[in-house]
């Protein structure tokens, strides 16, 4: 469906059934509510906290996540506190939750960044409407990914727009929403786009728990999967069934 840059030649291609891409996503979003259940944003107003928090989530499990989160604000109770504070000492709030010397040099960085722009560590104002530029801000910040950017304004926010983690972006790879090893940025565009209005939330929060439970990395449940006639994957291991089945070899 895709070309190698990630496009859809011409806007035109044909998503499998040749149906639309945005159709195929509307359709995708739907069964995914309707599989997991419609999932409703209610923003924290926490900037700084989310950008912390998805920090020290990576390479880890949400729980152990939480708990060096916790610990951190344990041992200091303000953002201005840990900034101030050497990047030994906040190693050691985080250390249980690994790569803890990676993870402090990137908190500290950040809290440095935003109080050389703002004088105080702040992050503005962030929109929860037309977030294109709030983005492009918030990627300029060291540690700051397109993934982080768009989490922020998800979560502390409630912007309608739409972070790809790991498990996102296999699905939309298998899909064939995305062509694979389409830049982080330009992933995020393309897809965001295809996203129906308001549903942003709900569809990131219902992508991420399908890729575990059931589009996983190895061995997807393709039989017991709720978009899969929407999906090229699946389309493909059917061809490849039947091709086994008429083999003359295989009878
Ligand atoms: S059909 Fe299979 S590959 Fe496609 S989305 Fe479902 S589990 Fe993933």
């Amino acid at each position: 469906m895709c070309g190698s840059d990630g496009t859809f030649p011409g806007g035109e291609t044909a998503a499998p059934g040749h149906q639309h891409p945005e159709e195929v996503m509307r359709r995708v979003v739907e069964n995914l509510d309707g599989e997991y259940g419609p999932k409703h944003n209610t923003p924290n107003g926490k900037p700084i906290d989310t950008a912390v928090a998805i920090i020290l989530s990576q390479q880890n499990s949400a729980v152990s996540g939480k708990a060096c989160f916790d610990e951190l604000k344990r041992r200091f109770p303000t953002w201005n506190d840990v900034r101030r504070a050497p990047v030994d000492a906040i190693e050691d709030a985080i250390r249980t939750g690994g790569l803890a010397r990676l993870k402090a040099k990137r908190i500290h960085a950040l809290l440095e960044a935003l109080a050389e722009r703002h004088g105080a560590v702040e992050i503005g104002e962030l929109p929860d409407r037309q977030p294109e530029s709030a983005i492009a801000e918030l990627v300029r910040l060291p540690g700051v990914g397109p993934k982080t950017a768009r989490c922020i304004l998800l979560f502390a926010v409630g912007a309608d727009v739409f972070p790809m983690d790991v498990h996102i972006f296999r699905i939309a790879e298998r899909i064939g929403l995305l062509a694979p090893k389409t830049p982080d940025e330009r992933a995020h565009r393309i897809v965001g786009a295809l996203i129906p209005e308001g549903r942003a939330y709900s569809a990131h929060v219902n992508m991420i728990a399908h890729g575990r439970t059931v589009c996983r990395p190895a061995a997807p449940r393709c039989d017991a999967c709720c978009i899969a006639e929407y999906c090229e994957f699946a389309q493909r291991r059917l061809d490849a069934m039947d091709r086994r089945q008429s083999d003359p070899r295989f009878a």
